[in-house]
């Protein structure tokens, strides 16, 4: 079996798809309100190009494959690509990043086609402040989304919380307290300076280390623990006792594991980013339109991946200055 190494000898099995760069939403630290400078139709990757993509990638080591955006679920027939990527030989794994808005219509088609498991971005329980931080109501409650994930048989089920100090970092118990009774994998991210963040500063960053203080004090013990069996990317899990679900802490910005990265992302328009964080990349569809062989771009994009990224460098309390950059 083939495997794509980088300069590292970073094993590259993952590949990010973005399948759009527009949402529903307009989260706080993610993308202003006014959106963004869509990209045209005709510069989006087709699902057949995609697919093709990703089947010239799987013979050289690509294993799993992760859907997301933009959000993902507003691209007409997500299901449709799901599909034509489950036939592809070689993808073992399927995953979906979504804000969970659609996942109620969605989750059984999307299992139908192929799809093994979801992500679902629910940054409050409250329904105010879930309109306060996505800056759109459309009925959004992250229960009945990750419930019908469940009852579509989609696994694990994980449920991704930016945490904000003064936002929501109130409700880092409410939310750690649903594994006790949910299997599901409640996992809280430092808000990191990606995106357009303001008015969000360096104040607003809460170290993961405080987050499972808080809990422990509120809720008992955390044991470490191993995770969801599948797709067990950056984030350390920890259970609470008797627990059916676990508690993860992704730290991009207090802990780096950029030494084990095997991953890279496809952007909407079809060009090959190799650090998530940074802007390393070639161009494949202009080959792949021309017909021309895709593993040379790829090989030449992994040469060139870098060992770590940016944002260590700013760590916490660099915030405010990147957040002036916006992107
Ligand atoms: N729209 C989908 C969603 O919200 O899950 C997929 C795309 S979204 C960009 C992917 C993930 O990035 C979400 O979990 C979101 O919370 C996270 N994210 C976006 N901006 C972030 C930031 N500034 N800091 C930390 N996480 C961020
Ligand atoms: Fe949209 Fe996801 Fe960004 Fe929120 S985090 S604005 S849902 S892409």
């Amino acid at each position: 079996m083939s495997t794509l190494l980088d300069q590292f000898g970073r094993n590259i099995e993952y590949l990010r798809i973005s399948v759009t760069d527009r949402c529903n939403f307009r989260c706080r630290y993610c993308m202003p309100l006014e959106g963004l400078p869509w990209l045209p139709k005709s510069d989006i990757l087709s699902y057949e190009e995609i697919r093709d993509v990703v089947a010239q990638l799987a013979p050289m080591g690509l294993r799993r494959i992760r859907l997301t955006g933009g959000e993902p679920t507003i691209r007409p027939q997500i299901e449709t690509l799901v599909r034509m990527v489950r036939d592809v030989p070689g993808v073992e794994d399927i995953a979906l990043s979504t804000n969970g808005v659609k996942l109620p219509e969605l989750a059984g088609r999307l299992a139908d086609a192929g799809l093994d498991r979801v992500n679902i971005s629910a940054d409050s329980l409250q329904a105010d402040r879930i309109v306060a931080i996505a800056r759109r109501n459309l009925g959004f409650d992250p229960i009945v989304a990750a419930g019908a994930a469940q009852a579509a048989g989609l696994a694990p089920i994980k449920l991704n919380v930016v945490v904000m100090r003064g936002v929501n970092d109130d409700e880092v118990v409410d939310f750690a307290r649903l594994t006790l009774e949910h299997p599901w994998h409640i996992r809280f991210i430092e808000l990191m300076p990606v995106g357009a963040l303001e008015p969000l500063t360096d104040d607003h960053v809460v170290p993961s280390d405080e987050v499972l203080a808080r809990i422990s004090h509120a809720l008992g013990a955390l044991a470490s623990d191993a995770g969801p069996a599948r797709g067990n990317g950056p984030a350390a899990y920890y259970r609470l006792p008797n627990a059916a679900g676990s508690i993860g802490v992704i730290t991009p910005m207090t802990h780096t594991y950029c030494g084990s990265c095997n991953r890279v992302r496809l952007t909407a328009d079809g060009r090959l980013r190799t650090c998530l964080f940074g802007d390393h990349e070639v161009d494949l569809r202009g080959p792949l339109r021309a017909g021309t062989p895709l593993a040379p771009f790829v090989r030449q994009a992994l040469a060139e991946k870098p060992e770590a990224h940016a944002l260590l460098s700013r760590r916490v309390g660099g915030l405010r200055a990147l957040s002036q950059v916006g992107g």
